[in-house]
């Protein structure tokens, strides 16, 4: 197909607002994956996308069109996630793409993130078409939507397409405007290859599977390749573009979305926003790459079981070649032995590397409480950044210590103002500024500090709005706190893992509730356990763990043997899940309930 039939764009939107039920619609109707394998939100193929009803991972897919005028066009569409965590997802895929749907749930109107994403497909030039979505809803107010999309957001209200994701409603006609008000992409074949990395994956049968927008040449099977970054070159196995599966094709050309397979064994090789060539036609500057994304929450990651460590090594770097903004380094513990100090870009991102881990590649691990990056001035003068526990120096030699801040933006229906505004105060955040958008909903500005915002306070938000609020943030500065680092004994034992940095008028609350939660969480021993929370030399929580009188299976009165068996099969599948922390065996749940609690 020429280039001047192929349309690149994106769906982006706030959370929720039926991105990725769009992208069904777009798929079906161009009837090119079976029936019976369609699935609803057929893009998020992982199985925490799916159970968790949220994209994580931009998705692509190429379908053809055929317009109303009878032509053919290739369209590329990339799926985005909404979620504030992975929004350097979103840049990525923007990147990729000539044009964006900024879709709009008609009932919610404008949020948070749907002013997010739109500034930066805007950074990025793309043509922006908004799109009101579920209009189909009673609660549809598709006047409403308009005013803002005129009013909050800029953009022409009269170009805005109405359609509903759910029954298919004014898809065709949207389908229609984007062939017509997209732009195709430039570029020529002719130039010497120019092909961007967005994003890469690992399949355990081909090995380095890496997604590629081009922008000039050709790319075809048995072409040697040059990565600019490192000089590499490898040859070509396969081309193909997306459809669901890897559909293989003869060749890549510019302006197109695909993959390439050319036995990299080395993952390292490839980064994420690194231009391919060739190495005897070289194109002469790299695309521009992407922002280097910076981590904001650090956790160290250990496999239950020692003998893990190389599987976690390796499959960490698996991780990171289908997630960038994964970092991680070598750390180990006292407690838990050798594993790896990992920085994520906030909580729910920590979470989905913690899942697919765990079922991608079958590691049972541990992750130490997550801690923001802050920066210590010593005494002596000497300055340097601190995420760690275990690295918090005496505390008589610190001059000062600092913590990250963020800009948070809360849009949201006035009627909940008192209740958000108690939450932010209580999170210790400063209003900076409060403008009604319009008669009924309010953007507030708050400078938080991030560790704050880390723990449960996106739950918090919604469930004191009844889930009308939204909210985003990018950080902002360092500024001065009274930090102290909170220790845990297990049977007098700090357990380093367990060790945290906190604001120390947050110390003793935090304290007892992780206390009191390992003391649910560690099964009962043959001896009475201790469980203390300690600033310096201050006991601040404490908790005991009675000692065990009887086997377990004692409450069965002997009666039912299949039960017996079963408890001790459950305890023997426990055991696989323990850590031993000095004579005290800890569950794997002990740690994350410990983790989630916060
Ligand atoms: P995403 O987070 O933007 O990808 O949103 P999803 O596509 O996952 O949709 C979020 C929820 O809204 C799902 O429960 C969808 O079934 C629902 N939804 C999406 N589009 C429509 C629509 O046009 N009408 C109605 N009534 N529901 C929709
Ligand atoms: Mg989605």
């Amino acid at each position: 197909i020429s280039r001047e039939r192929m349309r690149n764009f994106c769906i982006i939107a706030h959370i929720d607002h039926g991105k990725s039920t769009l992208a069904d619609r777009f798929i079906q109707k161009a009837k090119v994956i079976d029936s019976r394998k369609f699935k609803d939100q057929f893009l998020d193929s992982m199985d925490i996308e799916r159970e968790r009803g949220i994209t994580i991972k931009s998705q692509a897919i190429t379908i053809p069109y055929q317009s109303r005028d009878g032509q053919i066009y290739e369209l590329n569409l990339v799926d985005t996630p909404g979620h504030v965590d992975f929004s350097y997802e979103v840049s990525r895929a923007i990147s990729a793409c000539e044009g964006a749907l900024l879709l709009i749930d008609a009932s919610q109107g404008v949020e948070a993130q749907t002013f997010a994403n739109m500034y930066m497909a805007v950074e990025l030039d793309l043509e922006i078409i908004p799109v009101v979505n579920k209009i189909d809803l009673p609660s549809a107010n598709i006047e409403m939507v308009k005013h803002q999309i005129d009013h909050d957001l800029g953009l022409d209200p009269d170009t805005a397409v109405l359609v509903s994701a759910k029954t298919g409603e004014g898809v065709d006609e949207l389908l229609e405007r984007l062939v017509e008000l997209i732009p195709p992409p430039d570029g020529s074949e002719d130039e010497p290859l120019k092909a961007l990395i967005f994003d890469s994956h690992y399949d355990p049968y081909r090995g380095v599977v890496v997604h590629l927008r081009l922008y000039d040449g050709i790319m075809k099977r048995g072409d040697e390749i040059k990565l600019m970054n490192n000089g590499a070159v490898y040859g070509i196995e396969e081309v193909g573009m997306f459809r669901g599966d890897l559909l293989p094709t003869e060749s890549l050309r510019a302006g197109e979305v695909g993959y390439m397979i050319a036995g990299i064994k080395t993952i390292s090789d490839i980064t994420v926003g690194d231009t391919v060539t060739h190495p005897e036609r070289p194109c002469s500057v790299a695309r521009h790459g992407f922002k280097e994304v910076k981590p904001v929450v650090f956790s160290s990651i250990y496999p239950i079981d020692s003998d893990d460590y190389e599987l976690l090594l390796s499959a960490l770097d698996k991780l990171k070649l289908n997630d960038a903004s994964l970092v991680y380094e070598k750390d180990s513990s006292a407690a838990l032995g050798f594993g790896f100090r990992c920085g994520f870009l906030g909580l729910l991102h920590l979470e989905v590397i913690q899942e697919r881990l765990e079922r991608e590649f079958g590691l049972s691990v541990v992750f130490t409480s997550p801690s923001v990056r802050y920066r210590v001035t010593m005494k002596s003068g000497e300055r340097f950044f601190l995420d760690n526990p275990l690295s918090f120096p005496d505390q008589v030699k610190i001059e000062t210590i600092e913590e990250p801040y963020i800009h948070a933006t809360i849009i949201t229906p006035s009627d909940y103002l008192g209740p958000i505004m108690n939450l932010c105060l209580e999170k210790r955040g400063v209003q900076q500024s409060m403008t009604y958008l319009d008669e009924k909903r309010v953007e507030m500005v708050y400078e938080m500090p991030l560790a704050e915002v880390l723990y449960e306070f996106y739950d918090r938000l919604k469930s004191v709005s009844r889930g009308y609020a939204s909210f985003d943030y990018e950080l902002s500065d360092l500024k001065v706190t009274d930090l102290v680092r909170l220790d845990i004994l297990v049977n007098g034992e700090i357990v380093d893992a367990l060790s945290q940095l906190v604001f120390r008028e947050n110390a003793a609350y935090r304290a007892r509730i992780i206390c009191k939660k390992l003391r649910e969480e560690i099964p009962r021993q043959q001896f009475k356990i201790p469980i203390q929370g300690s600033v310096g030399s201050t006991i601040i929580a404490r908790e005991t763990i009675s000692a065990l009188r009887k086997d377990v299976t004692a409450k069965c009165y002997g009666g039912d043997i299949s039960r017996k068996r079963k408890l001790l099969e459950k305890q023997k599948e426990g055991k696989k899940r323990m850590k031993m922390v000095g004579s005290v065996e800890v569950p794997q749940s002990a740690f994350l309930s410990v983790l989630k609690s916060e």
